[in-house]
């Protein structure tokens, strides 16, 4: 062994390789070519040339093997893989991976669906000649581990599959548009698994199927090309920023593994859970030179099983182990990511039973060989980074090829080496899972037929039925015992109060739940993405690690505002149920009548069916009434002018009860109208209010898409539109500089987001401008503000709220900044305050919204003063004097005046206007001018609900969704994120209300016509 070694390295050594000899295991194949195999000069040649450093290839990577019938990436690109220059569109991309497919029988491609643009999306399968045809044989086997119950729990039966199947590891490129590299290392991989003759290649290719989907974002791919070509083009210039990726977000699709809403993360979940692949790897490029965050940083996920976190450990660092061993620098695990969050792409693996895997490779964003300057704690040596990079290099597309191919070539044999181990801990995951009612519980999870949210409760089972989440249907009613609940203060354990301790044993309780009910059984192999999902998190404040890497919240039964009731009693699992295939929310017209009547519950799909219907008359009610015994609550429609056959058919449709009324409720009603919709954006960013595109698409809710430059330069723009909405800027955007003044135009050149001949792609669906740098401007300003004036009704949510109140669109009311407060991306508590409001139309007293830092919202009685902001409890102590802390101090030789009562008012409220500011008072805002507020956060002791709350009390009580009159208009300002990453369902109907009533947006308002 160590002979024949010896001689590859002497071969290795002549073809240029700069590697030390090392020692190898007894019984490990040398990672070096197979010396009878010729290698292909003209490409070895170049692997060379474009790579800046010797120590920056691998002996796995340092030549390419030459085959007579097999073309090399060079075919397609024109050069070798990673050469400068050179980025290929995805369509290369495939055209490639299908020339392979045609010229060995070890590759075949798979069309694995389209993205939001209809363009295609592909899985590439490199094996043996032998594993390839037998594909779906060795699938049901691995369908059997994934699913033990299929082979009812036998181990035995287990280990035969073990020992029998080829394990698939997964590899994804690109989903990330500006890290440029993975499309051609994986060009490149794909050749090397299927054309490569040394024993270390072969035994990959012989034990595993190597599955490749080499672009994920195929839209952002293909604009992110077009702007390198422009760049090259334009070489002296400076080029595009990529504003748009996808159809819809940009960075977030790579955190859309929870609510699944784009098609790439539906595309790659799909592939994932049928092809039952033990490992998901999601190529990424941000940090040098090669970051396998897999095993990251704590916390970790609550809810991964134990066994992905060793596996996690021994597959981190054995890459990083093989990759030093080559003297390869920069290669290292942990970092600072944390692994709690399950809404990364690779993550989906983590929570079906297989294992995630992530690297950050150094990419250039581009294919240009440059300079690059690193920061000190880049390049400071640390514990996990003992070889860490160096300050300065030069680098290039290939130096950054050789590093993915390199981690993943040793990744494949490490794993293929351990496969059976491996397998058998897929196979135990999965049963672990299905073991979880009585293992760890809960047994189920449980949402009561009679959730007054059939709408809402559907879309939340869909997107558990997106991630292969099996999903049942009581036949009958049941009863369930719940654990006794803790009070807060008895579990804080803190300032216990014995008398109180005593009188609270809390019981266990029962709940019943009627026939309908739909029941999650934690009995599946995908048991641990719903418990996920449904359960609770909490992030605690001293948890050592202080930068939360994303959201730390998400519970989806309160995002979505869906009842779901967390069962540990096992009994649940003995019900009579039905598995659901089709889940639809009941809709339909009931009853005789002229009169529909839709009760209103804040569900999206009243919006959908106000717009569909766009000649009926539809008005809401500014009370609840009650009709033939059935209750509405206030801002339920009233739906004339449309045949009940219409009607009928669209509720079925949308998933909306209607009753027929013989006579219509005597109830004080206005009209709903459908408003059109302005749509603002930024040249700066597009990713947050991509979300929001995204849910008024899904919802069928027509707007005009327009940037801040657009929408400057339309005149009247009340003539056009009712309501304009503003959602959050995001990234770099959100300053009142930045949207109002853009990039700076005094020096540099235009750059425009325009479809040209060397960038066909760009536009797409989306938008365009000659030049992305100026902003919404001076004059822009002065239009959205007049809108405002004239009537219209600006929405905006957290900085654009922000830069609404910086610019002065509304009095009484400021935004701040926290102080000493983190709250990062939590589900926090709400609470309605003004249930006549239109904006609160079926909202409950109790609610959740996302919140990710607010701004916090404070108000004022007095125009242009900021609004008090109240830090904890208030201090009314009395000063320093005679007497104890309740008496009041005196005066010698004075007769003692008592000091007047403080008046008092609650946080989110206006305070009252105190004497002293009447006198003369011309700041004093009238009553019915003062903002009005329709939610605010909840108290501090209940503010959170799921994920990190610290410093709390610096937002509890504050308003969260504000009605600010303005001029004969209204800014509706929310310090929530309402629409975001298709997970805050329940939040979307505060922005459809203020559409839907934005003419009437002051009915119910106590002090509307109060006296001054
Ligand atoms: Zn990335």
């Amino acid at each position: 062994m160590n002979r024949v070694f010896q001689s590859k390295l002497a071969l290795l050594a002549l073809l240029g390789g700069t590697f030390a000899p090392y020692a190898l295991a007894d019984g490990e194949t040398a990672p070096a070519r197979d010396p009878k195999q010729p290698v292909d000069a003209a490409y070895t040649e170049k692997i060379h040339k474009y790579t800046t450093q010797p120590y920056f290839t691998s002996p796995l990577v340092d030549y390419l093997p030459a085959s007579k019938t097999v073309p090399t990436p060079q075919t397609v690109l024109g050069d070798i893989s990673g050469a400068p220059g050179i980025l290929p569109y995805a369509e290369d991309v495939y055209k490639y991976m299908r020339l392979l497919e045609k010229a060995t029988p070890r590759v075949k491609v798979f069309s694995i669906g389209k993205t939001e643009e209809g363009r295609e999306m592909i899985a590439v399968a490199v094996s043996s000649e032998e594993n390839i045809k037998n594909l779906e044989e060795n699938r049901a086997r691995l369908a059997k581990l994934a699913d033990p119950r299929t082979i009812k729990l036998g181990d035995a039966e287990a280990d035969k599959l073990v020992a029998q199947a080829v394990p698939i590891y997964y590899i994804t490129g690109t989903i990330h548009s500006p890290e440029t590299g993975a499309p051609t290392a994986l060009m490149e991989l794909a050749y090397r698994l299927a054309v490569d003759e040394s024993p270390y290649i072969k035994e990959i290719r012989d034990g595993t199927i190597t599955l490749i989907t080499p672009v994920v974002e195929v839209d952002g791919r293909d604009r992110m090309v077009d702007i390198y070509k422009w760049h090259l083009a334009h070489p002296k210039q400076f080029f595009p920023w990529l504003v748009y990726w996808g159809k819809y977000v940009a960075h977030d699709n790579n955190r859309d593994a929870m609510g699944v809403t784009l098609k790439l993360t539906e595309n790659v979940l799909n592939t994932y859970v049928n092809w039952k692949a033990q490992v998901l790897h999601d190529l990424h490029e941000s940090v040098p030179y090669l970051y396998d965050n897999t095993i990251g940083d704590e916390p970790y996920n609550a809810w991964i099983d134990p066994i992905l976190a060793d596996e996690w450990q021994i597959i981190g660092w054995n890459n990083v182990s093989a990759m030093t061993k080559f003297g390869m620098p920069g290669v290292f695990a942990h970092g600072d990511f944390d692994t709690w969050s399950p809404g990364y792409l690779m993550f989906m693996a983590a929570m079906h039973n297989g294992i995630s895997r992530l690297y950050e490779t150094f990419g250039n964003g581009g294919a240009d060989t440059e300079e690059r300057a690193l920061q000190p704690e880049e390049y400071a040596r640390t514990w996990y980074r003992q070889n860490p990079p160096l300050p300065k290099v030069l680098w290039s597309q290939r130096d950054n090829n050789n590093y993915e191919e390199t981690g993943l070539l040793t990744s494949l044999h490490f794993f293929n080496e351990n496969k059976r181990m491996f397998l058998k801990n897929f196979y135990l995951k999965a049963k672990r899972s299905i073991m979880k009612p009585t293992e760890e519980g809960p047994a189920a999870y449980v949402l009561p037929s009679d959730d007054p949210r059939t709408g809402l409760q559907s879309e939340l089972l869909q997107a558990l039925q997106r991630q292969a989440v099996e999903i049942s249907r009581a036949k009958s009613a049941f009863t369930v015992t719940l654990p006794a609940k803790k009070s807060k203060e008895s579990a804080k354990g803190k300032e216990k109060d014995q008398k109180a301790e005593k009188a609270e044993t809390p019981a266990p309780t029962t709940r019943e739940f009627h026939a309908g009910s739909y029941i999650i059984r934690m009995d599946q192999p995908y048991s641990r993405i719903a418990d996920a999902l449904l359960d609770h998190q909490y992030w605690s404040p001293d948890d050592p690690q202080k930068t939360p890497y994303d959201d730390t919240g998400w519970t989806f039964g309160e995002l979505f505002h869906v009842q779901v009731t967390r069962v540990t009693d096992t009994k649940v699992l003995d019900v009579p149920m039905d598995r659901v295939t089709e889940l639809r929310a009941p809709g339909g017209v009931k009853g005789d009548g002229a009169v529909f009547a839709i009760n209103n519950n804040a569900e999206p799909a009243l919006a959908t069916l106000r717009y569909k219907l766009k000649d009926a008359a539809i008005d809401a009610a500014e009370e609840p009434f009650e009709s033939g015994g059935k209750k509405f609550n206030r801002g339920s429609f009233l739906v004339r002018n449309v045949s009940g056959g219409d009607l009928d058919r669209t509720a079925s449709e949308l998933g909306v009860q209607i009753t027929a009324l013989s006579i219509a409720p005597s109830v004080k009603t206005h009209p709903v109208r459908a408003a059109r919709i302005a749509f603002v954006h930024t040249w700066l960013s597009t990713q947050t209010e991509g979300w929001w595109r995204l849910a008024l698409d899904k919802l069928g809710i027509p707007y005009d898409y327009m940037s801040t430059q657009a929408v400057a330069k339309i005149p009247d723009l009340n003539a056009k539109y009712d309501v304009i909405l503003f959602p959050p800027a995001g990234g770099w955007g959100g300053s009142v500089n930045a949207i109002v003044n853009g990039v700076p135009t005094a020096w540099g050149n235009p750059l425009p987001w325009a479809n040209t001949p060397e960038t066909p792609n760009l536009v797409g669906k989306n938008d365009s401008t000659d030049d992305m740098r100026p902003g919404l401007g001076w004059e822009g300003v002065g239009r959205l503000r007049e809108f405002v004036q004239k009537g219209g009704v600006l929405l905006t949510a957290t900085d654009t709220s922000s830069l609404a109140l910086a610019l002065g669109f509304a009095d009484g009311i400021s935004a701040q900044n926290g102080n000493k407060m983190k709250i990062i991306g939590s589900v926090v508590g709400t609470r309605l305050v003004d249930d006549s409001s239109p904006i609160a139309y079926g909202y409950d007293e109790k609610g959740a919204a996302y919140c990710d830092n607010g701004p916090i919202f404070s108000l004022s009685s007095i125009a242009g003063q900021r609004g008090r902001r109240r830090l904890g409890p208030e201090m009314h102590a009395r000063p320093t004097g005679r007497g104890s802390s309740d008496d009041p101090d005196f005066t010698v030789g004075r007769v003692g005046v008592e000091a007047p009562e403080e008046p008092k008012f609650e946080t989110w409220e206006s305070p009252p206007v105190m004497d002293e500011q009447k006198r003369n008072g011309f700041r004093v805002i009238p009553p019915s001018l003062r903002p009005r507020v329709i939610f605010r956060y909840a108290d501090s002791k209940d503010l959170l609900i799921s994920g990190l709350v610290e410093g709390g009390d610096e937002i509890a009580q504050h308003p969260a969704v504000v009605d600010a009159p303005s001029g004969k208009g209204h800014v509706v300002l929310f310090s929530i994120n309402p629409v975001y990453r298709g997970e805050t369902w329940g939040t979307y109907s505060m922005v459809l209300n203020t559409i839907l009533n934005f003419d009437n947006l002051n009915a119910g308002r106590k002090d509307a016509t109060e006296a001054k």
